[in-house]
């Protein structure tokens, strides 16, 4: 695939990590496909994360994804998924290689800065929770 999606997560948008974020994305090569600044209520990161549902910190969680405003991106790229997880650096921003955003900008490893799909199945999936036909370029 050729599409992925990312949130900037509500911590890193609250200390103004947005445009900086969004400037090493662009400058990766990763082009910005639809984009905007919403905020999930908590049954809305319960079905997002449903993945995660039962495992010891899926309330925490959810809890803290409908906290504040995120911002919600569709970025295209050759094979977009994996370069981009490959790019944002480990989930754990203590493990996660040094320039890469999870390091740079991530607090914990909840507040990891930034999501990433982690299939292509995925990426449609979360692109179209977020975005109709018409949010998108
Ligand atoms: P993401 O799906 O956000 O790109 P990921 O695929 O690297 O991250 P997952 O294992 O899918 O990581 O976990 C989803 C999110 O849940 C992580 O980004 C992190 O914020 C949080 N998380 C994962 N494991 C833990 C944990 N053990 N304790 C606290 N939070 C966690």
């Amino acid at each position: 695939g050729n599409q992925t999606f990312t949130m900037i997560k509500p911590t890193a948008f609250k200390k103004n990590y947005a445009g900086a974020i969004l400037k090493m994305i662009t400058e990766a090569g990763f082009q910005v496909k639809a984009m905007k600044l919403t905020r999930l209520t908590a049954e809305q990161a319960g079905t997002f994360y449903a993945v995660h549902k039962g495992k010891p910190f899926y309330q925490a969680l959810v809890e803290f994804m409908s906290s504040g405003p995120i911002v919600a991106v569709i970025l295209e790229k050759e094979n977009a998924v994996e370069a981009f997880r490959n790019f944002i650096g480990a989930t754990n921003p203590e493990n996660a290689a040094e320039g890469t955003i999870r390091k740079l900008y991530g607090t914990s490893l909840q507040q990891n800065a930034v999501h990433g799909s982690d299939s292509d199945e995925n990426a449609v999936i979360e692109a179209d929770f977020f975005f109709s036909k018409m949010e998108r370029f």
